[in-house]
């Protein structure tokens, strides 16, 4: 339910309306907008009657939302969220974010090389996995906390502010202390208790989309983070499982101007995981730029062959710094600066 409150609504009023809603044993949620301020109720397992809060003095309209996800939405906030990473750099306020590095942290020389690499091309931020979900348990698994130290010490030397994976409540309070975005991976994107501890910090979170989920399914799972008060969420489409064996998964550029529709967070994309071929990744980039992203994530590997995770789909540095160039030059027509 969204409750639209009368243009001149008093304070009081609005008091009021949220004693309502939280009498009822639901969360009252203040959206303040250009058009007005409403209220949006979350917590509630069944319909709600319009008719209990619109008797209330101020409301102009309590309007059901039927979607199963709410604060993701555009019917409790119309506007796009602007996730703000570091001082100066943010997502989804007209600048094209591109995220590069290494699929994993494998020393300190291997992520300052690359850190460095990826910062002189232009990137904005840097990527790697200290803590990696690996299909089998006897591949490289990630340094853990030794990878966020390097990682720490590669933002400290370029300035470039981190990204890296959670996987468990464990790793997340680790990356919460060393990084600048938590990223929940793939197969995490439906660990409900992970999302609900990743949603009550005050740091960003990058949500990748599932294997197989579907765009409603990964819209409730940033429901969760949201729910729990974080604001600062920041979608990431990586390919999805589909019966075409050509790449490794089938980059669903689909769901970016859907997501765009139905939800006013930002969305990347990525390009490395959603074809596992270091050769598409230029094409798949331009696309996702052309498509509307708001930004991408890549993964670079200056010696690839030796690469302990996800080496045939890491690309070397000077094609990195190339296809940057490219997405910078398509900002001119697309209306974005990078
Ligand atoms: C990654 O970014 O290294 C990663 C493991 O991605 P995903 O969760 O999309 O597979
Ligand atoms: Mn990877």
């Amino acid at each position: 339910m969204l409750i639209l409150l009368d243009a001149d609504h008093s304070r009081e009023q609005l008091a009021v309306v949220v004693a309502r809603v939280e009498s009822l044993g639901y969360k009252a949620h203040v959206i303040p907008g250009a058009t007005g301020t409403a209220v949006g109720i979350t917590g509630n397992s069944g319909a709600l009657d319009p008719r209990d809060f619109e008797v209330l003095g101020g409301v102009k309209q309590a309007i059901p939302v039927t979607k199963p996800y709410k604060l993701a939405g555009r019917d409790f906030q119309h506007a796009d969220t602007v996730v703000q990473i570091a001082p100066g750099l943010a997502i989804g306020a007209g600048r094209f974010i591109v995220m590069a590095g290494p699929c994993a942290v494998e020393s300190r020389e291997q992520t300052l090389r690359i850190a460095r690499s990826v910062k002189a091309a232009g990137a904005h931020v840097l990527r790697g996995g200290a803590f990696k979900p690996r299909t089998t348990p006897y591949a490289f698994q990630g340094l853990g906390e030794e990878g966020l130290k390097i990682l720490a010490e590669a933002r400290a030397e370029t300035g470039l502010p981190v990204v890296t994976e959670a996987i468990d409540p464990a790793s997340l309070e680790l990356v919460y202390k060393y990084a600048d975005i938590v990223q929940i991976g793939a197969r995490s994107m439906q660990n409900f208790s992970l999302l609900r501890e990743a949603g009550k910090l005050d740091k960003p979170v990058l949500l990748k989309r599932g294997l197989s989920a579907t765009v409603d399914e990964w819209l409730q799972s940033a429901e969760y983070l949201l729910a729990e008060g974080n604001q600062r969420i920041i979608l990431c489409e990586r390919g999805i499982r589909t019966f075409s064996s050509h790449t490794r998964n089938t980059l669903d550029l689909n769901a970016v101007p859907v997501v765009q529709k139905l939800s006013h967070l930002p969305v990347m994309v990525d390009p490395s995981h959603g074809t596992g071929l270091r050769d598409k990744v230029v094409p798949l980039a331009r696309a996702a730029a052309a498509v509307g992203a708001h930004g991408v994530i890549i993964e670079v590997h200056d010696r690839p062959e030796e690469a302990l995770c996800d080496g045939p789909q890491a690309m070397p540095p000077e094609d990195f710094a190339a296809l940057v160039e490219t997405l910078r030059r398509m900002g001119g027509v697309l209306g974005y600066t990078l």
